[in-house]
């Protein structure tokens, strides 16, 4: 499904617009090296990580290509930086210099982007800097600027204002590199495209675009399927991660008995109970019971009681041929793998995004990979 969707991402690109995959964050919930590897065989050629530790990580496995490092580091990280030939963006001349003092003792000059901030209100200098912070790094001895980039604040959103919002973001953008460009300098290449935008908006791909969330199979917000649909934009994305358990007993219960902490669900009539042995440290937040259902053989139950820090119990009802002891339990993904909700249902009902949903996966959760 990640190849899958790669593949529809690059359909909605120029030939050379390269692509970047977002691995931060464990690639978002569903492991870094795996799907670094796999982007790289799928027509990327850059990656991003949110921090040092995340590039390192890459670099360990043999992953060579460039990688972007989109948050700032601490003083102590930035010559891990170079060592490991990951790429900051960066934005001040405090910050510039650290680079250029570590990049000292290398033979070729070190690549930075430069970070501008059109409006999303995070980190890069602002656009009537960019020039002068540009020329800042060209004179640097023992740097050089590799690219430019900026992130939008509302390109998720289908709003006029937000869209208008989103228009001026790039105009900024696009003026502060033909400045940079004014002085004579080569900006690189330039990027501000993330999911939102490089499914929505084909005329701001620049050279570059950095895709998270679409790549793992999720629409971001309001930028759904049916809406690009109407918009013309034909594309399909599949749920790439599907969050499995298992049932590991099945324990009669007599009306009056009352599962798990609290004692917040209480038998009305007889019934079974199934262990799951997961719960709120595998990322299976306490706050989704009562209400959360998972699925078994294509059936939805509902878990009753607190979801504890590594169990939970679901409700199958009395004598139900449908759900035996080591049967597969589906808490959301993809409907291919047998799951009845998304991380996007998930995410609904606990008011955030499928993003926090697939990083709040935790790191005991075994990955497993079908290619
Ligand atoms: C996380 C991030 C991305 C990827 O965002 P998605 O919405 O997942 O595509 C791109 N650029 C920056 C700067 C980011 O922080």
């Amino acid at each position: 499904y990640f190849k899958h969707n790669l593949a529809q991402i690059r359909a909605l690109l120029h030939t050379q617009t390269k692509i970047c995959i977002s691995v931060k964050a464990d690639a978002y919930g569903h492991g870094a090296v795996a799907m670094a590897k796999a982007a790289l065989t799928s027509g990327a050629s850059y990656l991003a990580v949110a921090t040092v530790d995340e590039g390192i990580e890459l670099r360990a496995h043999d992953i060579t290509c460039p990688v972007l490092v989109l948050s700032l580091c601490s003083p102590q990280e930035v010559s891990a930086v170079v060592e490991n030939d990951l790429t900051p963006l960066v934005f001040d001349t405090e910050y510039i210099d650290l680079f250029d003092k570590a990049a000292a003792s290398k033979s070729n000059p070190f690549v930075v982007h430069l970070a501008m901030d059109t409006g999303m209100g995070r980190i890069g200098c602002l656009p009537e800097e960019a020039a002068d912070m540009a020329a800042y790094i060209d004179s640097r001895p023992h740097l050089k600027l590799g690219g430019v980039a900026t992130h939008f604040a509302v390109s998720d959103s289908i709003s006029e204002e937000h869209k208008n919002y989103t228009q001026l973001q790039y105009t900024r953008f696009h003026d502060a590199i033909e400045a940079i460009k004014q002085r004579g300098i080569d900006p690189g290449i330039c990027h501000c495209s993330s999911s939102a935008a490089i499914i929505s908006r084909a005329t701001m791909q620049m050279d570059m675009v950095r895709a998270g969330i679409i790549a793992y199979g999720y629409y971001p917000d309001q930028i759904t399927k049916s809406y690009l649909e109407e918009q013309g934009i034909k594309i399909d994305l599949k749920p790439v991660l599907t969050f499995e358990s298992a049932v590991v007993a099945v324990r009669p219960f007599t009306a009056g008995r009352s599962v798990s902490y609290g004692r917040t669900w209480i038998a009305t009539s007889d019934t079974d109970i199934a262990v799951l042995p997961v719960g709120y440290a595998d990322g299976l937040l306490r706050r989704l019971s009562p209400g959360l259902q998972v699925a078994i053989n294509g059936k939805n139950y509902p878990v009753r009681g607190r979801i504890c820090m590594d169990q939970c119990m679901v409700d199958i009802g009395k004598n139900n041929p449908n759900v035996k002891r080591w049967d597969t339990v589906v808490i959301f993904g993809n409907k291919d793998d047998g799951a009845l909700q998304t991380a996007d249902d998930v995410a609904a009902s606990l008011g955030t995004i499928s993003y926090e949903v697939l990083t709040g996966l935790s790191k005991r959760v075994p990955r497993v990979y079908i290619s």
